[in-house]
């Protein structure tokens, strides 16, 4: 089961393909978080990357597809992976297809989180991470239990450059002119499938998962 998930920032998109990774047992190839690691541990990659990043602006198709290129070709992604992240124009959606094809596969479906933009801007400033383990928290919806360290491991919260107010607008501008066309792009080919992403954690999974079965 190939599957892309498709919308603006803070629409979910982590969050959900975490939990369907589990459900399905097929990883979630998340290229914001490979990026940010590769800005983390300052490779050649991250170097070339984090100006971009901090911006709000999408890093080169060309890196962004060698990425996927390198990852999807791992053993995990044989019986299939969930693309978070990507693609986020439409040359990276036709190098995916074209990438795909080549191995006989294709994408199964196209799950489109729609959330609106002042809901948005609210989700992404609000967003805090672990700095040692990467786990998310917002300080209204998800509070850890000590606003400067993660529940879970204790590491320090932080809260992402490009998750504060002035990038988030420049992200969302990016959004709309660079990835919204993947929506029609996606729709003219069958796969998308659109899910209101404003509601329940659970009940947003089952609505994936039930547009991921056909129903
Ligand atoms: P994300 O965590 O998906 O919001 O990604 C964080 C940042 O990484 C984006 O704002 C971009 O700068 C970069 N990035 C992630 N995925 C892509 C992609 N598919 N194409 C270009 N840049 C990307």
């Amino acid at each position: 089961m190939n599957l892309i998930l498709l919308g603006p920032p803070g629409a979910g998109k982590g969050s959900q393909a975490k939990s369907l990774a589990i459900r399905y047992g097929i990883p979630q190839v998340s290229t914001g978080d490979i990026l940010r690691a590769a800005v983390r541990d300052k490779t050649g990659l991250g170097v070339k990357a984090k100006s971009y990043m901090d911006r709000g602006a999408l890093v080169p198709d060309n890196l962004v597809v060698e990425i996927v290129a390198e990852r999807l070709k791992k053993d995990d992604c044989e019986s299939g992976f969930i693309l978070d992240g990507f693609p986020r124009t439409i040359m990276q959606a036709e190098a995916v297809g074209a990438m795909l094809g080549a191995l006989g596969k294709k994408i199964d479906r196209v799950i489109n989180l729609e959330v609106a933009h002042k809901e948005i801007v609210k989700r992404l400033s609000g967003r805090r991470v672990c700095r040692n383990c990467g786990e998310g928290y917002h300080i209204i919806f998800n509070p850890p239990v000590d606003d400067k360290k993660c529940d879970k491991c204790k590491g320090e919260l932080y809260q992402r450059d490009d998750d504060k107010e002035d990038t988030i607008e420049a992200r969302l501008k990016v959004y709309e002119e660079q990835t919204a066309p993947l929506v029609d792009f996606y729709k003219k080919k069958g796969s998308l499938v659109t899910i209101d992403g404003i509601g329940g954690f659970q009940e947003i999974t089952e609505k994936i998962v039930n547009a991921v079965k056909g129903k």
